[in-house]
């Protein structure tokens, strides 16, 4: 397979603020792999909570070009196999699974959801996500985009507040990623007011190894609690069972598509409900998570949304949240 590697920076619409951060920009790394006449792309974003940059990702895939220009694909299952061994760190790796993935499915003329067995006839809609503002700022941000499902990012002084003022602009679904802001006490004493205000989960509550908080109040809490900081790769799905409602996976922190479906797989033997997220990909990463959507129970894939100018083709999401497949194979990403 022949590598090529190309780094983006990505602009936002909008400063993005979660609660232990903002940033205007996201820089990307973009993967190609070639063969047969052939070309799949996978993506991984730079993200500082993990210390990875991009220039990290590229030395670390660089120190391998070789062995990659010379591997022999098979499935993709045994690329990302191959990657493991060579000790690349999981944001690299998803690069090259995605895109792997996608060559793959391009090489056999079939859309990824095909290989894997599903039909898209059923899959969650994404949720558009605000971030971290004045109240104001969050209710301009909203009305500007009138969606059916918003994921609202709190960890502020005035969190209930700030629902409440949403909740006068608009009927949509809300679900409220506080990535670990709260205690469990106020956990418990927010929820009942946000299931009233028509919020569907809490995200990642408590700071992430506060395993102990979360199976206190899995049961008595009124809203399904989802664990994304607590669950970053596939050991830590099983840890979650007993502690959390459901899991959500990102592509990048685990190590791409081929952990992800190991995961998803895992997370249903123990009865945790199954969401995949995003990390303000381009459609290059939001194609690949597309293709596992008929296997979720939620999914939060409005990377691409999130940006100014998108920098590839590939899953369409239109003004309702129902999506339009790709014909290509793979998950049938080409860049812009
Ligand atoms: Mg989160």
């Amino acid at each position: 397979m022949e590598i090529s590697l190309k780094k983006y920076v990505l602009e936002l619409e909008h400063t993005f603020s979660i609660s232990r951060e903002s940033h205007d920009f996201q820089d990307s790394l973009v993967v190609g792999l070639s063969l047969n006449g052939k070309t799949g792309y996978g993506e991984a974003t730079a993200n500082p909570y993990y210390k990875i940059t991009v220039d990290s990702m590229m030395k670390e895939i660089k120190a391998i070009e070789t062995e990659i220009n010379n591997y022999n694909l098979e499935k993709p299952e045994d690329f990302h196999a191959f990657l493991k061994e060579k000790g690349l760190s999981n944001f690299a790796i998803c690069a090259l699974d995605l895109a792997c993935h996608d060559l793959y499915g391009k090489l056999l003329g079939k859309p990824l959801y095909k290989i894997w067995g599903t039909t898209p006839e059923n899959y969650p809609i994404t949720n558009y996500t605000i971030g971290i503002d004045t109240v104001d700022k969050m209710v301009a941000k909203m009305i500007e985009k009138p969606w059916p499902l918003y994921k609202v990012k709190l960890g502020t002084d005035n969190d209930i507040e700030i629902v409440k003022q949403l909740r006068k602009n608009t009927d949509a679904i809300f679900r409220i990623d506080a990535n670990n802001a709260w205690t469990p006490e106020q956990t418990l004493e927010f929820a009942p007011q946000l299931k009233e205000l028509g919020v569907e989960f809490l995200e990642q509550p408590l700071p992430a190894d506060n395993l102990a908080g979360y199976k206190e109040i899995v049961d008595t809490c009124v809203l399904p609690i989802i664990a994304d900081e607590s669950c970053i790769v596939e050991e830590d799905v099983d840890k979650c069972a007993g502690h959390f409602t459901g899991i959500n996976i990102k592509l990048t922190k685990c190590g791409g598509l081929t952990p992800a479906l190991r995961m998803i797989k895992r997370a249903r033997e123990l009865n945790l409900k199954v969401m995949v997220g995003c990390m303000t990909e381009s459609s290059v990463g939001i194609s690949a998570i597309a293709q596992l959507t008929p296997q979720l129970d939620y999914v939060d894939m409005d990377g691409a949304m999130l940006l100014k100018h998108d920098i590839a083709k590939g899953i369409e999401i239109l003004e309702d949240g129902k999506l339009v497949f790709p014909t290509l194979g793979g998950s049938g990403v080409t860049l812009l």
